[in-house]
């Protein structure tokens, strides 16, 4: 998995903890849980999440132990929103970067009155633009068409790539969906199916070439280990700087984009 560094309202305060405080956490219960989960999230702070029948007196020592994560991702997280805050997150967007397609769009608004909340969006090339028919006062409605036009070029964008990335490594997948993940870029499931996150549009072509071909190698290693790394090494030898790189690019994301819904960290990833 590669793994995407999200918002958060956790303040920065939370940074100064002296050595014998803990930071306030929730616990929550989960069927599903194997082993205790810890996650950072705009909604819910710090939370963890522990297995059914496991022994609560054992939480704070985790926590303590994981202090250190925790309070460099707090902090990270209050940079990261105080970003998205300064980057007019509740407009509508005047153009789109997709750096991964080297295409920049400019995006124009043609208000119509309308009682759907239908959005017509047109392309036309040289230059590049969208034209937006829509009643621009519904924002959301404008924001949800626009995504649903990003979803579908990534979705045309990285088959060609994932398929041509794939058979020069000759690591073959079963199925790739574009999706709208909440924390990660990519991902690769047992049975070899890719999902890969649209936002990766804004992002330069190599480190999109990167995160696929990570995910391509997880088809022969289901983890991170030294074998899983030695592989994406034979293919991309600068992989450490591209991975690196993945840590900062949330600020290529458009914070209008990346306002919905809460993003979460877990020390696994
Ligand atoms: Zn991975």
């Amino acid at each position: 998995m590669t793994n995407h560094q999200p918002r958060s309202k956790i303040s920065l305060k939370s940074g100064n903890l002296t050595n014998e405080q803990l930071p306030e956490y929730t616990v929550r219960v989960s069927d599903r849980a194997k082993c205790v989960r810890l996650s950072i999230s705009v909604e819910d702070g710090l939370e963890v999440v522990i297995p059914n029948n496991y022994d609560h007196k054992k939480i704070p020592e985790i926590v303590q132990n994981k202090r250190d994560w925790i309070i460099r991702n707090q902090l990270k997280l209050a940079q990261r929103e105080a970003f998205l805050q300064s980057q007019a997150p509740h407009e509508l967007p005047d153009h789109l970067n997709l750096r991964s397609l080297n295409q920049e769009w400019q995006i124009e608004y043609q208000q119509v009155s309308t009682k759907s909340r239908l959005v017509k969006i047109q392309e036309s090339k040289a230059p590049l633009k969208l034209t937006v028919t829509a009643d621009i006062n519904d924002i959301e409605a404008c924001k949800f068409f626009l995504k649903q036009w990003l979803i579908q070029k990534a979705d045309r964008h990285f088959l060609g790539c994932l398929s041509r990335i794939s058979n020069r490594t000759k690591l073959p997948y079963r199925a790739m969906t574009v999706r709208s993940q909440k924390t990660l870029w990519g991902s690769c499931s047992r049975d070899r199916n890719i999902s890969l996150n649209y936002k990766l549009l804004f992002l330069e072509a190599a480190v999109v070439e990167y995160v696929l071909l990570h995910e391509l190698c997880h088809t022969v290693h289901m983890n991170h280990s030294d074998k899983f790394w030695n592989l994406v090494n034979k293919f991309e030898p600068n992989y450490k700087l591209l991975d690196k790189s993945l840590n900062q690019a949330w600020k290529l994301i458009p914070a209008w984009l990346d306002l919905e819904g809460a993003a979460k960290l877990r020390p696994q990833d």
